[in-house]
Formats: structure tokens, C-alpha cells, sequence
């Protein structure tokens, strides 16, 4: 369905990412990885699924080393076609505790990336008249939680971003939507599960169960698998009038 296409997956060496790459790729798009750590194990999955993978290690919080990553997917595939803004980190401290530096880095990471990949993917997204634009944010996109003051606020921008986009694109083959999970178990919760663990003095699995039981009523983590799933409908024909939703796959936690 994808072939001949390039995806551009931010923060994509781990978790979601790494899930959405996975899933457009066995679709046939190119892909461009993203992201900090090891990306040898990623790019050699990627390849593996029969497409040309790219990787690129700009920093999220950093315009300039946007401009250049986005600079190195159009030289390496000609165009990017497809664009996941999905980088993203958590820090959890009430408001009159939360470190002024780690405010500023998820507003960087979380929001103000997907502003700059956005305006520098849209020219040539426009002058294909196609493209796809799809922004990983968040459940906390659309509702709050204690403790999350500066995810909170950067993911319902990022829900805001997404309408705007899509608008101003809306009589074009450009699309704007965002994907809102609720818990999945990646690198990212993990931590949190790691510190509820420690603070109520229970086990790994436990642990998982109470953050479950806050807020998700199927008691169930949604899989990268399923959100790549998304991502690929959002990218085939019958996605084509789908514009700037912000679309739960989240167990349930907003239907209460
Ligand atoms: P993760 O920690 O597994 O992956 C995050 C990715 O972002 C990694 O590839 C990491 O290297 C990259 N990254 C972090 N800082 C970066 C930076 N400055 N520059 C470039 N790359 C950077 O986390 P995840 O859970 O897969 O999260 C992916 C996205 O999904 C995030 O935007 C997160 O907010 C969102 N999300 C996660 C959950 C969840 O339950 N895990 C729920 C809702 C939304």
C-alpha cells in the first residue's frame, strides 16, 4: 500500500515508534528512524522487512538538528511523505516541585518538535498534494493527570497542533490527525511502573496492576503493534477525509 513512500518516525529506536515504523514499513514506505541509543538493532529490523531504512540522530529539543534530520530524509529518499511526530519523555512532580529544566525539555521534545518537523515536512507534502501527518499524543492529550503538569500541557497542545494543521491543509491530499494511547508498556511507563513498585513496596507485576486499575477499565496495555495499526489506516485511501481527530486507543480511561 506504501511503497514508494518515506516515513519519517521521530523517537523511534524504542517503544511506539519503533512499533509505528515497524507497521509502515511492512507496508512498503522507506523509513527514516529517530532517536537516541542503539540504532543498529531497529535499522536491521526494518530492513529485515524488505524496505531501505535511514537513520538520523537529531535531537528533539534542538531546531536547528531538526532542520538538518528533515534536510537528510529529503536528500536520502527524495521527499518525505509520511510524517510521525511521536518523540516524547515524562517527568512526574507536583506543579510547585517540578525542575523548571525538565518543563522546558518536554515543551521542547513533546511539542515544540512536532511544530518544526510539521513546518518543514509541509512544502513538499503540498506540492505532491499528499501526505500524512500523524502526532502521537497522548490520553493526556485530552484529559489530565496529578503529577504531569508539563506532559499534560505540551500533549493537548499537540492535539491543538493537530487540528490547526489539518484545517489549514483541509482542500489539500495533506492530513493532520493525532493518536492518543492510553497505557503502553514501553521504556517510558516502565519507569513509572519501576516507581510505584519501589514507593508502595510492591512487585513488577502488582505494581502494573494498580496503574492499570487507576484508569484503564480492560486492564489491558495497548501494544506498539496496534497503534502502528493506526498509523497505517490514517495513511491508507479510506483515511483521505480523516482530518485532525485525536483518536483514543486507551482501554477505555476517557469513556468514564
Ligand atoms: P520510549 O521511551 O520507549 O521512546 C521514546 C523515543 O523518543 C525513544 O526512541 C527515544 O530515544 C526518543 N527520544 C527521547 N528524547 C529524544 C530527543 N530529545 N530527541 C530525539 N529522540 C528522543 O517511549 P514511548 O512510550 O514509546 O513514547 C513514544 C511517544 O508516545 C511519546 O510521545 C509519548 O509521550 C507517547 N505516549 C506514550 C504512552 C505510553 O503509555 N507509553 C502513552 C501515551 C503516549
Amino acid at each position: 500500500m506504501l511503497q514508494g513512500k518515506t516515513a519519517l518516525v521521530t523517537g523511534s529506536t524504542s517503544g511506539i515508534g519503533l512499533g509505528i515504523a515497524k507497521a509502515l514499513a511492512k507496508q512498503g514506505a522507506n523509513i527514516v528512524l529517530n532517536g537516541f541509543g542503539d540504532a543498529e538493532g531497529p535499522k536491521a529490523e526494518i530492513a529485515a522487512l524488505g524496505v531501505k531504512v535511514a537513520y538520523h540522530g537529531a535531537d528533539m529539543s534542538k531546531a536547528s538538528e531538526i532542520e538538518a534530520m528533515m534536510k537528510f530524509a529529503a536528500d536520502t529518499f527524495g521527499r518525505v511523505d509520511i510524517l510521525v511526530n511521536n518523540a516524547g519523555i515524562q517527568h512526574v512532580a507536583r506543579i510547585e516541585d517540578f525542575p523548571v529544566e525538565r518543563w522546558d525539555a518536554i515543551i521542547a521534545i513533546n511539542l515544540s518538535s512536532a511544530f518544526h518537523a510539521t513546518r518543514l515536512a509541509l512544502p513538499a507534502m503540498k506540492a505532491a498534494n499528499w501526505g500524512r501527518i500523524i502526532n502521537v499524543a497522548s490520553i493526556h492529550g485530552l484529559v489530565g493527570s496529578a503529577e504531569k503538569s508539563a506532559y499534560v500541557a505540551a500533549k493537548h497542545g499537540v492535539v491543538g497542533l493537530t487540528k490547526v494543521t489539518a484545517l489549514e491543509n483541509a482542500t489539500t491530499g495533506v492530513t493532520c490527525n493525532a493518536i492518543c494511547p492510553g497505557w503502553v508498556l514501553t521504556p517510558l511507563v516502565q519507569k513509572q511502573v519501576d516507581a510505584k513498585a519501589a514507593a508502595m513496596g510492591l512487585s513488577n507485576e502488582e505494581a502494573k496492576k494498580v496503574l492499570l486499575q487507576e484508569k484503564e477499565p480492560s486492564m489491558q496495555f495497548t501494544t506498539p503493534e496496534e497503534l502502528g495499526e493506526l498509523a497505517v489506516f490514517f495513511c491508507s485511501a479510506a483515511g483521505n477525509n480523516v482530518r485532525g481527530v485525536a483518536w483514543n486507543m486507551d482501554g477505555g480511561w476517557t469513556a468514564q
